[in-house]
């Protein structure tokens, strides 16, 4: 039996890849050797900065420092070595296809999640501070509910594919921020998505630029507008062109409020990148999307064959038959969890998983446990984000499941004591939107701190948790876990 939180609430589960990323820039930041002898070698390159906010544009004199700070800006979100010079390297990322939104402000917002990552709050200012030139009334939407609208069709790719992808690019956003989103064929909508070309009525710097350079570009809420370049080569399934999908699911991004992302692979970075293996939401788009939308935090509690939905305030819906929501599932599991990585629940009983994207089993399970390299009958399982993989506890013992590969990690499993004053026997999971991780057995609960890496508290889970949903309720013993 499990205790699990809702997909909602697991917002600030990142913090292991944030130090990673953190420590990595810092490090090309410090260590690299900055030359002296700069000099502005060309004035497109100059333009460019202007475009993207990294210059101001009045009158376009820029001093030499003020060039050489850009140069540095640029070069930090996009990867390369921190020279401040204007090497071949530089230029030549300059001339990447990307998204035309402006990079301005977005090192700021993202130093401010990573913040917001470690410490579970916002920085004080931090929505005051935002986006100095794009500030508008409202930096996201205060609906939940959105709808949209394809305003016309790009060249050579016909409507019914496009609207597949557009609802999937959305869908990807709806996954992971309890947003949803719904197509009008005509009307009012609060999204428009557009082909144009060249100059379009959005000012000089926004006019598109013909094939390759700023491909779409897209406004903060709640202006709604998501502008494609008619003139590059869409493609939905080909190698030759620039993918419709993923440029449109960044643009959406940017239409909810996101800014451009440094951290690599990321949906948000401001380059484009093809549609490949790997997920299209990293990490990084997850955490923005939930800092905007914060979740109501529903608690899902699974007792047997049965679960109950416990709300922010502590109201507790019904028992609702586990088999209701998730059919093909055996009558009582063991474990269960979710995991934001792929956004799919996991269910753990005997010698088997099942695996869901929302309701609907995925192909291919339930599979045998043994088969993944892992323990029958779990005590209990959890999406543990500072390692990136699913924590499976059995006994003295622990294992970890790489989601990926659905193979245990090698080298696992390994013994309990790692997790500092975790006891054996627990049989409930949780995390909270702090990233602390609750661990249940019985009438008790442990606190563990991801960061501190060991227990920090534990009590009656009853009496202590308010948003279990139990306190000032008649005690009812053992029931839930
Ligand atoms: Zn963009
Ligand atoms: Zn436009």
């Amino acid at each position: 039996m499990s205790l699990r939180d809702s997909p909602d609430q697991n917002k600030l589960w990142h913090i292991g890849p944030c130090i990673i990323t953190a420590l990595i820039l810092i490090k090309s930041t410090v260590c690299t050797p900055v030359s002296t002898d700069w000099r502005v070698e060309t004035p497109e390159a100059e333009g460019f900065l202007e475009k993207y906010g990294y210059l101001h544009q009045d009158n376009h004199i820029h001093n030499a420092a003020e060039v050489k700070t850009a140069v540095r800006e640029f070069q930090w979100l996009s990867h390369l070595p921190v020279t401040g010079q204007l090497d071949g390297a530089t230029l030549k990322q300059m001339g990447t296809p990307r998204c035309g939104v402006k990079d301005e402000g977005s090192h700021q917002v993202w130093a401010q999640r990573v913040y917001a990552v470690f410490t579970g709050k916002m920085a004080s200012n931090g929505s005051q501070t935002r986006r100095k030139r794009y500030a508008q009334l409202g930096e996201k939407w205060y609906k939940r509910h959105l709808t949209y609208r394809i305003v016309n069709w790009p060249r050579h790719l016909a409507p019914g594919p496009v609207r597949l992808a557009v609802r999937a690019a959305f869908q990807l956003w709806s996954n992971v921020s309890g947003l949803a989103f719904q197509e009008v064929p005509e009307g009012p909508s609060d999204i428009r998505l557009a082909f144009y070309e060249g100059e379009h009525n959005d000012g000089a710097s926004n006019a598109f630029d013909g094939p390759g350079g700023a491909l779409a570009h897209a406004f903060f809420p709640c202006r709604g507008e998501a502008h494609f370049d008619m003139a590059e080569r869409w493609t939905l399934y080909g190698h030759k062109g620039h993918n419709l999908f993923m440029v449109t699911a960044h643009e959406i991004g940017h239409t909810l409020g996101l800014e451009h992302s440094p951290v690599r692979h990321s949906l948000m970075s401001p380059y484009y990148r093809k549609l490949g293996r790997t997920l299209v939401l990293s990490w990084d788009d997850i955490a923005a999307v939930q800092q905007l939308y914060d979740q109501n935090h529903t608690v899902l509690v699974f007792r047997g064959s049965v679960y109950w939905m416990v709300s922010a305030q502590g109201n507790v819906s019904a028992p609702l038959p586990l088999q209701q929501r998730w059919r093909h599932l055996p009558l009582a599991i063991e474990a269960a969890a979710f995991s934001p990585l792929d956004s799919k629940w996991y269910f753990f009983k005997g010698k088997r998983i099942w695996r869901y994207s929302g309701s609907a089993l995925d192909p291919g399970f339930p599979k045998r446990s043994s088969q993944a390299g892992l323990p029958c009958h779990p005590d209990c399982a959890f999406y543990y984000a500072p390692l990136g993989h699913m924590v499976l506890f059995k006994g003295p013992r622990y294992s970890v499941l790489n989601l990926h590969t659905l193979r245990s990690e090698p080298y696992y499993p390994r013994r309990l004591a790692d997790w500092t004053g975790v006891p054996q026997g627990t049989n409930g999971a949780l995390t909270r939107p702090d990233g602390r991780l609750y661990l249940f057995r019985e009438q008790q609960y442990w606190r563990f701190d991801p960061v501190k890496v060991r227990m920090t508290r534990e009590g009656q889970w009853a009496q202590d948790l308010d948003w279990i949903g139990c306190r000032n309720r008649t005690h009812q013993g053992n029931d839930i876990l």
